[in-house]
Formats: C-alpha cells, structure tokens, sequence
C-alpha cells in the first residue's frame, strides 16, 4: 500500500505518520526532514532547499521530484511507503503519477485557527518526537529518548504564516485532484488529539 499524507502544516502529519508507519509497517518518507538533513550535512541540496524553507516557500519542483523519484527506487520502498510533505502541488502530483502507483491521499483536516499556534508552540526532538509546549510542564527532553527539544527554524510566526498561504494557493487544489481519481480518504476531526485522530486513520486503513 502507498499512501499520501495531506494536510496544512500544523495538521498533525508528522505525528500520524510515526504512527501509521509502525503499526502498517510502511516506509515514511518525509520531503520535509530529507530536507532538514540536508541542511544540516551542509549539502548542495541543503544549501538551496534553505533559501526556500526559510521564506516559506516550497523548494524548486526539479529537485524535489527527483530526491522522491530516487528515493522510491531504494529497497525499503518496494513493500509500500507513506510519503508526508510531498506532492505539495499539481505539477509535484502530476509527476508523481508517473513514477508511482499511489493507492490513497489521506486528508487531514484541520481548522486554520488552531494551525498557528499549533505549530509555533511545536518542540520537536531528533528522533522524531513532536510536543507541543502547553502540554511539556516545563520539560525541555523528549520523553522518548532523552534528547533535547528544539524548535524548527521555519516555525515562527511570520515564516509559518507564508507556510500557510503557499498551502492555501498551492497544496489545497490536490484535494480536488485525488477525489477525482477517487483516492481521497479525508480525517475531518483533525482538531482531536493525537490518540482520537489515529482512530479514525485506522478505520480508513482497516
Ligand atoms: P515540512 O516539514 O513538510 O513542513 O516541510 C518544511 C519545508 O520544506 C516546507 O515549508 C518547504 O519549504 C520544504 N518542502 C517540504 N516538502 C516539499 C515539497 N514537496 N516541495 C517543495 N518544498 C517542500
């Protein structure tokens, strides 16, 4: 099974994606951290992707299609893959159909009054973990591993706002675009917690 992750950033992607990824065993594929990797190697990729990450914008479509194109040939991907973050746009989608079979777009929604502060407050850990502040007590280590907490460069409110309006302008019309290829699923309660929206994942995912 291949499946795509879709929501505003904020949505919860990140989180549901660990949690789809262990229980359905399927590779995660995150545009967004392949990126972050990059930057922090000091690669090429990294070096260009930066620019784009810092003003909110999405990285240039060559690029991207090609580190996903590149990245379904591995081994990992061939027993199915969720890939978070990507397509991000028509042509991104576009191209995808033609060097991927996707099974379903899983959609998740969530208010645009919540996102902001949902992602300004996110803490996240290098292991993957993300927390949101008001529920940390004060911790400043994740839970999970005993690392320390950082925030995203990109999750200020300025930067988080053109996140937003690139979403908006560019990501939103693939909901169209896979509900006319009758493979969208769509997770309306994203608002709920972690635990309550993976419920209704799984009865998406049986
Ligand atoms: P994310 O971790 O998914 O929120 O992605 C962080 C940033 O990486 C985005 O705001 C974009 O600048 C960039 N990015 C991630 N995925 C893509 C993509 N599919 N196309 C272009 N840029 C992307």
């Amino acid at each position: 099974m291949n499946i795509i992750l879709l929501g505003a950033p904020g949505a919860g992607k990140g989180t549901q994606a660990s949690k789809i990824a262990s229980k359905y065993n399927l590779l995660h594929i995150s545009t967004g951290d392949i990126f972050r990797a990059n930057i922090k190697g000091g690669t090429e990729i990294g070096k260009l992707a930066k620019s784009y990450i810092d003003a909110g914008k999405l990285v240039p479509d060559e690029v991207t299609c090609k580190i996903v194109e590149d990245r379904l040939t591995w081994d990992d991907a061939k027993s199915g893959y969720m890939l978070d973050g990507f397509p991000r746009n028509l042509y991104q989608a576009q191209e995808l159909d033609k060097f991927a079979k996707i099974d379903l777009c899983l959609n998740i929604n969530v208010d645009e009054a919540l996102l902001m502060d949902r992602i300004c407050g996110r803490r996240v850990c290098s292991c993957g973990e993300s927390y949101h502040v008001s529920t940390l007590n004060g911790a400043t280590t994740c839970a999970k591993c005993g690392n320390e907490l950082y925030q995203r460069a990109d999750d200020n409110p300025e930067t988080v706002k053109a996140r937003l309006d690139t979403y908006n302008t560019q990501t939103a019309p693939l909901i169209d675009y896979y509900e006319k290829q009758g493979k969208l699923a769509c997770v309306t309660s994203g608002e709920g917690s972690p635990d309550e929206v993976f419920e209704q994942i799984k009865k998406i995912l049986g």
